[in-house]
């Protein structure tokens, strides 16, 4: 199968979701690879309080289906596959995946972030029997249980206090004695009963043989390596952008996200970029749905000019590297 597109958006998150639905709206052909984990980051998250529109909240996944279906309403189709290679050299860009060949005339990238790991030597091994990057998915197991949350952002405090739904004890490890995490949220954590905090410690390595028992907690400022009992690990270090399939094609920050040349456009007239892939500053879901939009116009807006251009020829753009200025 070879089928051809306006528009080919990589990833299922907000970015993806509202970028394909202003493309669709505008008209254009657009397929959206959704991965075959769709929906994103938001699928592992709780309620989500700050999404305009819903004055009472959401639920992560039902925002999700929400903005899936409102894609879908306006004809984007929808490909449960991942992309598995790219190539931008020729004017038609091409998107492959496992088994099928999909060309379009304009991609955009919004494939988001993933979640960040210590690599302690035994956190693999005892990922998914105490080793955990998502309260939400996982909290339920931890009924009546000790659990750690490493990290001091936003997102460490608010798994933390999600937490206190099940487990018996959290504990907040931060390897500092300030918090990136918003007051507001630190304050929240701080008052609540049933979460500790110990700062300036790192963790060192999970212990357990077949289910997490506990961890080796090491002072920064003395040294002392000491072992707390728990039963769950739940990690909240942040995340990196997934771009491992456009390293060596589009330019990258050295932290390995999109770096825009000109609005959404990357480094490659034609590929645009939407969201956390572009975005290690403002994160939110309200901030990529509103980039995934911008993109879609800068989509649309260029496509018009390529046909102005078709009619009234400049020397050709597409497929070409432009030269880098981070954006201020
Ligand atoms: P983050 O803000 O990057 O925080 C990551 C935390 O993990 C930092 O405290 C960092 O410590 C720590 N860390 C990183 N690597 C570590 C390592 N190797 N060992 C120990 N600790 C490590 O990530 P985030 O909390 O996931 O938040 C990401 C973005 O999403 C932020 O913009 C945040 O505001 C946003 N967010 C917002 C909400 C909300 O508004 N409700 C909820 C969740 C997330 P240092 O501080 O020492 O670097």
């Amino acid at each position: 199968m070879n089928k051809q597109y306006d528009v080919v958006i990589l990833g299922s998150g907000p970015a993806g979701y509202m970028a394909a639905t202003y493309v669709a709206r505008a008209r254009l052909s657009v397929a959206v690879f959704q991965g075959y984990q769709a929906g994103g980051q938001l699928m592992l998250s709780t309620e989500i309080e700050n999404f305009p529109g819903f004055d009472t909240g959401i639920l992560g996944p039902e925002l999700m289906e929400r903005l899936e279906a409102q894609a879908e309403r306006f004809g984007a189709e929808l490909i449960p596959q991942d992309a598995i290679a790219v190539d931008f050299r020729s004017r038609t860009f091409v998107v492959q995946t496992d088994t099928d060949e999909y060309h379009a005339r304009t991609v955009i990238i919004a494939t988001g972030a993933s979640a960040r790991w210590l690599g302690l030597p035994n956190e693999q091994r005892l990922l998914g029997r105490g080793v955990s990057v998502c309260a939400t998915c996982d909290g339920f197991f931890f009924r009546e249980k000790d659990v750690v949350v490493v990290g001091g952002g936003d997102t460490a405090m608010e798994e933390a206090l999600f937490l206190t739904r099940y487990a018996r004890q959290v504990t907040i490890v931060h390897r500092r004695s300030t918090f990136r995490a918003s007051p507001i949220l630190v304050e929240k954590a701080r008052q609540h009963p049933g979460i500790r905090f110990i700062v300036e410690s790192e963790v060192i390595d999970v212990l357990g043989d077949d289910v997490v028992e506990g961890i080796y907690i090491r002072n920064m400022q003395t040294g002392t390596v000491s072992q707390l009992p728990v039963q769950g690990v739940f990690l909240a270090i942040g995340h990196h952008p997934n771009t491992d399939l456009f390293r060596g094609v589009l330019q990258l920050d050295e932290e390995g996200y999109i770096l825009p040349v000109e609005r959404t456009m990357t480094s490659i007239a034609g590929v645009f970029a939407a969201g956390d892939v572009a975005d290690p500053y403002y994160r939110q879901a309200i901030t990529a749905a509103a980039d995934g939009a911008r993109a879609a116009m800068d989509v649309r807006r260029w496509l018009e000019q390529q046909q102005i251009e078709k009619r009234d020829p400049v020397p050709e753009t597409v497929g070409s590297v432009i030269e880098v200025t981070r954006m201020p």
